[in-house]
């Protein structure tokens, strides 16, 4: 699952305890584990070698230059949603042929700036905006591709603010209109419209909804083959789930025993766009523990990390195990687990310090007794972590550190108080 384990009564992030990591860089901090995001890049790569994916990491998952940069070296794309996305793949030195760019609301500057770069695909979500990238691409004389994002209409079973390929949201198009777009816009010669795109949601923690959504994707392709439309692409888009406890998520190899055969030998090339599955175990949120409260029967552990640091308890109702990197008396979890009740353990609230009853990052959690000065883990925060943090409450964001063995490098610095205002000066 990752490289944050136990040892000897204290977490180790790979070769180092995160205790002393805490100590040197202070609290709250993001820790990523390098080994992991390898480890989870390559199973990925492996369990569809078969079709010869291209693997675009979604940056918006965790956007960092060093990490993408780490990507882009084991021969990554990029998933971009934005302009600045865009601009982070091209520092971390993507080959701008991967970078795939996605997003309902594209802005004629950022197709601009995409086309300069050279992207590989645009994923466009509506006619009105293949009306506008064929504008555009036929205003600078030069020719896109692009593939048409199409909403299958299928349920991920997930939260219902990351269901994405439901009638009712707000991406892509039905298959209906899809065959339409085709008509109206998959013959001009400066956008090439040359596949479908799926994206149906995140986390996707079963097989069945890729299934659905990919059958019927080869159906329009097969479709249109037949109306004259010749496609060669397909892109499956992301999703697939980081295991929040102990085994939530299908492995790479479970959802490529099931994507794989759809797609053998169809002749179409074949993109993935993971973010959470890569970085989501790799990250874990170092927090000191500030005091502790308690308020008729309950117990509160005040950390100094909050909803501005880690937004997804809050936005989501995102569960995150969270427990101490030096347990007392030795209680080291086993497992981590959604319910866990180890003897020796009290009912507590985690929370931040911010003003909202909605910070906090665990509640009703049997936690070891905490004192103090205590750090404590948040685990699988490599996700939709650092990329959602904010400065709410003029809270300066916390740095990223990559481990690497016994080594560990500052990838993004604690932001200062003058970072706060730096823009308004
Ligand atoms: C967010 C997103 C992804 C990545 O989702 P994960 O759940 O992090 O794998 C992929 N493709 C698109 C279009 C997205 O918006």
């Amino acid at each position: 699952m990752d490289h944050f384990a136990y040892r000897d009564g204290q977490l180790y992030c790979e070769e180092i305890a995160a205790g002393e990591l805490a100590d040197q860089v202070g609290t709250p901090a993001y820790v990523y584990s390098e080994r992991t995001i390898l480890d989870h890049y390559s199973r990925l790569a492996e369990a569809f070698a078969e079709l010869d994916p291209v693997i675009c990491y979604s940056i918006k998952s965790c956007g960092n230059v060093h990490i993408c940069k780490l990507l882009a070296e084991q021969g990554s794309g990029f998933d971009v949603v934005s302009g600045g996305e865009l601009f982070r793949a091209l520092q971390a030195g993507a080959d701008p042929a991967k970078i795939t760019f996605a997003g309902v609301g594209k802005t004629d500057r950022e197709i601009n700036e995409a086309i300069d770069a050279g992207i590989g695909l645009f994923n466009v979500e509506s006619e009105a905006e293949l009306a506008n990238i064929t504008r555009i691409a036929r205003e600078r004389q030069t020719q896109v591709r692009a593939a048409l994002r199409i909403n299958p209409d299928v349920d991920p079973k997930t939260h219902k603010y990351t269901t994405t390929g439901k009638r009712e949201t707000k991406f892509g198009v039905d298959l209906e209109r899809a065959r339409r777009a085709f008509e109206d816009f998959g013959r001009d010669k400066y956008l090439r419209l040359i596949g479908v795109h799926l994206h149906i949601g995140s986390p996707v923690n079963s097989v069945e909804p890729y299934v659905e959504a990919i059958t019927k994707a080869l159906a329009l392709i097969d479709e249109l083959g037949k109306a004259g439309f010749e496609l060669e692409l397909i892109d499956i888009g992301g999703g697939f789930g980081a295991s929040y406890w102990e085994d939530q998520a299908p492995l790479a190899a479970d959802y490529a025993k099931a994507i794989v055969p759809l797609l053998r030998g169809k002749g179409l090339r074949v993109v993935v766009e993971p973010g959470r599955s890569i970085i989501g175990n790799a990250g874990i949120l170092l927090t000191r523990v500030q005091y502790l409260k308690s308020s008729g029967d309950k117990q509160f552990v005040i950390v100094d990390a909050a909803m501005n640091d880690l937004i997804r308890p809050s936005l989501y109702q995102a569960f995150h195990f969270i427990w101490p990197v030096c347990p007392a008396g030795g209680l080291v979890a086993a497992s981590r687990e959604e319910d866990l009740r180890l003897e020796g353990t009290g009912l507590v609230d985690v929370v931040g310090p911010i003003c909202e009853t909605g910070d906090f990052l665990g509640l009703g959690r049997h936690l070891p007794a905490v004192q103090r000065g205590d750090v404590l883990a948040v685990f699988t925060a490599g996700a939709y972590g650092f990329a959602m943090a904010s400065q709410y409450n003029a809270r300066p964001r916390p740095p990223e550190v990559l481990v690497c063995g016994a080594d560990y490098r500052i990838i993004r610095r604690r932001e200062t108080y003058g970072d706060l205002i730096a823009a308004e000066r």
